[in-house]
C-alpha cells in the first residue's frame, strides 16, 4: 500500500508549493482550509469542520470491518515571518511564511489520505485525519480536542519535517524516539505592586523595581536548588516593564516569562514555586505580587510501544540505517501534539530534510527556512504504513 506514495511524489511537491504560496497564521486559516477541503472532496473523503477555528477532521472508514481507530495529524498554520528566499512558489502574503514546514505536513497527510482512501477496502477500522490550526501559539490541538476529535481514538501519530532535532541528521532520516522528546511550554505573568514616590525619598513609598529585581534573582534559585540535576528545566524572564522617569519610583512592575520542562511533576512544582517566591519576596519588602500562570502545553511524551511500532514501520520502508530511535537529549522546544498524547498512546516523529547543499538546513522560523522536497513521499508512506498496520494488526 505504502508504495503508492512513491508515485505521488510530484503531486506532493505541487501541493506543498501551492500551500507555501498562501500562508496564514493563527486559528483562522480560510484559504488553507479551503485548499485542504477541496483535495479531500477530490479524493472522496468526508470531513467535519471545527466550529471555533479552521481545524477539521477527515474520516476514512475501512470496508473490511469495524475495528480500531488511528489518528494522523498535520498542522496548517504559518508564521509572521517575511520570506527571504526567491522562488516561483514564494509566499504571496506579505509578512507571512510557512517557515516551520507545516505546508509539507499538510501535503504529506493529504498524500497519505489519498492512498488510504483508495485502499479502504483493505482496511479494518477507521482512520481519522486531523488538520489543526494554530500549532505555533499552541491553541490548535486544544480546540480540536474540545470539538471532540479524540473520541474513540486508539492511537495518534504526527510527523514534523525539518531540522528540529539536529541539522546534522541527514535528509530523509526518520527520528522516532520512545519517551519524552520535547518540552512543556508555559507562560507566567507577575505584577509587582508597590507605592510610587519621588526618587529621592524611597522611604516614603515601596519600590517595586527593587522588589522585581529580587524576584528575578530568586526565581532562578528554583532551577539551581529545587529541580533535581537530572531533570531538565528552563525558566526565562523575557520581558520586564518598569518605570517611566529616572527620578520617579513607579507603583507597578510587570514581569513575563516562560518555563520549559521535560516532566509534568517538575512543571507543576515550578509553577507553584513561582507564585510562592514572588508573593513572599514582595511581602518581605513591603510590597505585593500577583502571579498568573497561562498553561501552555505538556511535554511531548511518546508511548514506548507505539514509538517502537512506528519505528518498525519506518524501517520496513526506508531500511534500518534511515531510522534513528535514540538521540542525546530531547528538544527543549514545545509542540501541542503533546495534548493528543495525553489522551491516547502514540508517537511524534521527526523527518529530517536537512541538506546543506540544498540550503535546507536553516533553522525553523528563519526567513531562510526551506525543506528538501525529495523526502515528502517518505512522510506519506510512513503514515500509510502505520495506519494500515495498526488497523489490520
Ligand atoms: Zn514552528
Ligand atoms: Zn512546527
Amino acid at each position: 500500500m505504502w508504495r503508492d506514495c512513491l508515485k505521488l511524489q510530484d503531486e506532493l511537491v505541487k501541493m506543498r508549493r501551492e500551500l507555501h504560496r498562501i500562508p496564514e497564521t493563527g486559528l483562522i486559516l480560510p484559504l488553507t482550509r479551503e485548499y485542504v477541503e477541496n483535495k479531500l472532496k477530490e479524493y472522496g473523503i468526508s470531513y467535519t469542520e471545527n466550529k471555533t477555528d479552521s481545524g477539521l477532521v477527515a474520516i476514512i472508514k475501512g470496508e473490511k470491518g469495524t475495528g480500531r481507530t488511528v489518528a494522523l495529524r498535520a498542522d496548517m498554520d504559518a508564521l509572521p515571518v517575511n520570506e527571504g528566499i526567491e522562488s516561483d512558489y514564494k509566499s504571496l502574503h506579505e509578512g507571512k511564511m510557512h517557515a516551520c514546514g507545516h505546508d509539507a505536513h499538510m501535503a504529506m497527510l493529504l498524500g497519505a489520505a489519498k492512498v488510504l482512501q483508495e485502499h479502504r477496502a483493505e482496511l479494518c477500522g477507521t482512520v481519522k485525519l486531523f488538520f489543526q490550526a494554530d500549532e505555533e501559539e499552541v491553541l490548535g490541538a486544544k480546540n480540536m480536542i474540545s470539538e471532540g476529535c479524540m473520541e474513540g481514538v486508539d492511537a495518534v501519530f504526527g510527523t514534523h519535517i525539518g531540522c528540529i532535532i539536529s541539522k546534522d541528521i541527514s535528509s530523509g532520516k526518520f527520528v522516532i524516539v520512545p519517551g519524552c522528546i520535547m518540552a512543556s511550554n508555559d507562560r507566567f505573568f507577575i505584577k509587582v505592586k508597590g507605592t510610587g514616590c519621588h526618587g529621592s525619598t524611597p522611604e516614603k513609598g515601596v519600590d517595586p523595581i527593587n522588589i522585581a529585581a529580587h524576584i528575578i534573582i530568586n526565581l532562578q534559585e528554583i532551577i539551581a536548588r529545587e529541580v533535581p540535576a537530572v531533570k531538565a528545566a528552563v525558566l526565562t524572564i523575557g520581558k520586564v516593564n518598569a518605570g517611566f522617569a529616572y527620578n520617579v519610583i513607579p507603583s507597578e512592575v510587570e514581569i513575563e516569562g516562560t518555563v520549559r520542562t521535560l516532566d509534568d511533576k517538575v512543571r507543576k512544582n515550578i509553577a507553584a514555586r513561582i507564585a510562592e517566591i514572588s508573593e513572599s519576596t514582595a511581602k518581605t519588602f513591603r510590597g505585593e505580587a500577583e502571579c498568573t500562570i497561562e498553561w501552555g502545553v505538556a511535554p511531548v511524551e511518546n508511548d514506548e510501544a507505539m514509538a517502537e511500532f512506528a519505528a518498525k514501520c519506518a524501517r520496513e520502508i526506508l531500511g534500518d540505517d534511515k531510522v534513528i530511535t535514540s538521540v542525546p537529549a530531547p528538544n527543549m522546544g514545545a509542540e501541542d501534539f503533546a495534548e493528543y498524547l495525553k489522551l491516547a498512546p502514540g508517537a511524534f516523529m521527526f523527518l529530517s530534510s536537512a541538506d546543506h547543499d540544498k540550503h535546507t538546513d536553516e533553522p525553523h522560523h528563519s526567513p531562510l527556512f526551506n525543506i528538501d522536497e525529495d523526502v515528502l513521499w517518505e512522510g506519506s508512506a510512513v503514515f500509510v504504513k502505520i495506519a494500515s498496520e495498526f488497523l489490520n494488526a
